[in-house]
């Protein structure tokens, strides 16, 4: 528990979260002179990489832009050492910049936000914490910094209670470890934490089962050290890798070839393919440019990924149900991996398929399926993924000037203006929240430029000398739309089974969540509104022009 002192209750803004977003969020507050608190759960910064601290968890963007581009000495300061960094890595990252800009004296941490409550005039924000007796903070601007993937989604399967052994979610792992050495551990979920866990538990367990509702292609990672030759090169074209990621379509320093899948010749196809996996990465996702838009174009892809798995997979009928049939790759997050497929020739390890024969219960010793086939687990992991983007915004569940909470807002589904704002709830920013690019992108080029517009507008209200903020409602509406015809010119919410529209939790509104129309287009609609004078939003104060 954290003591706040009395008196230091009024902020000009309060940030909820200290990963990747609130830490620079709070950086650009005091760069603007404003009073900024940062409201953390944790005990520590990190966000995402705080708690998922599963087997094998490392990011899937390569290092060396999976990182923060504001500060040029940063950049330069900061040596990765391997290709993808673990997730210690990305802690102590954050760590050092958390200590570098001198960042923790304005972060309250082990304080959970119980609630938010606009003021009668929409000029100001009661903000509540469970610390202690339950500290309320008031503030003038609120600004969400929650994660995408941050509200553990566990199956609410009956029975878990009666489980004799230990379960964890692989979002909410252990600090202190977890030894599996010698258990019998079933891991269900094959997305990319699945995908990545998975190789790595089965190096200590004794026996691992794999519970898999839906084939995932993966691709190769190729994971290995970097050099320093390769680190040195990295930071000697630091100004060239970000001006290509601010172009490009996912905030990737790649650039996606324009050419179609359908105008190479089937040879020329495989060896581009082929080239794409030996050098690993989500970056086959730009062999083609109509990966995502074009079905014929896409299953040359999802084929050449199929045989790829017949060929590693030793017993045919596993190869079989690793098989991806029901979705075409990369319409669902595309996972990459170090020897997942590799995994399945292990004498202790056996994949379950439980899209034909479901799992009906926790049970004691471990888990039932449909056709009563108890599987015997000492220990039961997670890799169920999260209530996506809606999720850790919806648990705030913050209520705008008339009551009217977000959950009842959005009860048939998101809506926000750029993914940054929600009519009815003045002063209120959301980054990297829904109907942004956030999940279909690098991360930090997201927040960064989330944040950034943030900074930016919050320095034109006090410019303009305007104290309240707040979307238009038909703004908010023409951006849903545009968002539905974004996502609809794509393959994306073709996957039923995809988080990104909600698939994975019951009862959930279906609606394809992040902006699918490009991050440079992303961003040339935020500048331009800003441009115009915020268009789309209502701005007013005491001093404001009229
Ligand atoms: P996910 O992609 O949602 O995968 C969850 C898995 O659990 C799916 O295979 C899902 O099956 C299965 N599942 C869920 N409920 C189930 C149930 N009741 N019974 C059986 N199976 C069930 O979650 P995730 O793997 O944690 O990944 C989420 C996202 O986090 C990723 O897509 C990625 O954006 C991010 N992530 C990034 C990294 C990285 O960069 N290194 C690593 C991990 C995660 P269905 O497919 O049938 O729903």
């Amino acid at each position: 528990m954290v003591d706040i002192e009395v008196g230091d209750r009024e902020f000009d803004a309060v940030v909820i979260g200290a990963g990747f977003a609130g830490l620079y969020m709070l950086h650009r507050l005091r760069g603007l002179g404003m009073s900024a608190v940062v409201l953390e759960q944790a005990a520590g910064v990190g966000g995402t990489w705080y708690w998922n601290r599963y087997p094998g968890a490392r990011c899937d963007s390569e290092s060396y832009y999976y990182c923060y581009s504001f500060d040029r000495e940063l950049e330069q300061e900061w040596t990765w050492t391997e290709r993808y960094p673990r997730q210690p890595e990305i802690k102590a990252y954050l760590d050092h910049v958390a200590d570098r800009f001198d960042l923790r004296r304005d972060i309250r941490f082990s304080t959970e936000v119980t609630g938010a409550r606009a003021d009668a005039d929409g000029r100001g924000w009661t903000v509540e914490t469970g610390t202690g007796t339950g500290v309320t903070l008031h503030c003038r601007f609120l600004i969400t910094a929650v994660g995408c993937l941050s509200a553990a989604n566990v199956p609410d399967l009956p029975g878990l209670e009666t489980f004799a052994g230990r379960w964890f979610h692989t979002g909410r792992w252990p600090h202190a470890g977890v030894d599996v050495t010698g258990r019998r551990v079933g891991v269900v979920g094959t997305g990319s934490t699945g995908i990545q866990a998975v190789p790595a538990l089965a190096e200590d367990t004794a026996h691992l089962t794999v519970f898999q509702r839906t084939a995932n292609y993966s691709i190769p990672a190729r994971n290995g050290p970097l050099t320093e030759a390769q680190s040195r090169a990295y930071k000697a074209d630091y100004r060239h890798i970000r001006e290509v990621q601010a172009a490009s379509t996912n905030g990737h320093p790649f650039v996606i070839n324009q050419q179609s899948a359908l105008e190479a010749g089937e040879q020329e196809r495989t060896d581009a393919y082929r080239a794409a996996w030996e050098r690993g990465g989500l970056r086959f996702r730009a062999t083609y440019r109509d990966l995502l838009a074009d079905e014929a174009a896409n299953e040359t892809a999802s084929e050449f990924i199929r045989e790829r798995i017949r060929e590693i997979v030793r017993d045919p009928a596993t190869a079989e149900k690793l098989l991806p049939r029901d979705h075409g790759f990369a319409t669902k997050r595309p996972p990459i991996d170090t020897h997942y497929f590799e995994t399945y020739n292990r004498d202790d390890v056996t994949l379950v398929d439980v899209r034909s024969d479901p799992i009906e219960a926790v049970v004691a010793e471990g888990l039932r399926l449909r056709s009563g086939v108890v599987h015997e687990l000492d220990d039961l992991v997670f890799a169920t993924g999260f209530d996506a983007l809606t999720g850790p915004l919806l648990r705030l569940d913050p209520a705008g000037p008339d009551g009217t909470t977000l959950g009842e807002a959005w009860r048939a589904g998101p809506r926000t203006y750029l993914g940054l704002a929600v009519s009815g709830f003045p002063n209120l920013f959301t980054i990297t929240g829904p109907f942004s690019p956030s999940v279909l992108t690098n991360m930090p080029s997201s927040i960064e430029q989330h944040v950034d517009w943030i900074a930016g507008c919050l320095e034109h209200l006090r410019d303009t000398g305007a104290d309240r903020i707040e979307a238009d409602p038909e703004a908010e509406r023409a951006w849903g739309e545009h968002n539905r015809e974004a996502a609809d010119a794509t393959l994306l919410p073709r996957a039923a089974t995809s988080w990104y529209l909600g698939a994975n939790v019951p009862g959930k509104p279906s609606v394809f969540m992040p902006y699918a129309g490009g991050f440079a287009r992303y961003v040339t609609t935020c500048t331009d509104v800003a441009r115009e004078g915020y268009r789309g939003f209502h701005t007013d104060g005491p001093r404001a022009a009229a």
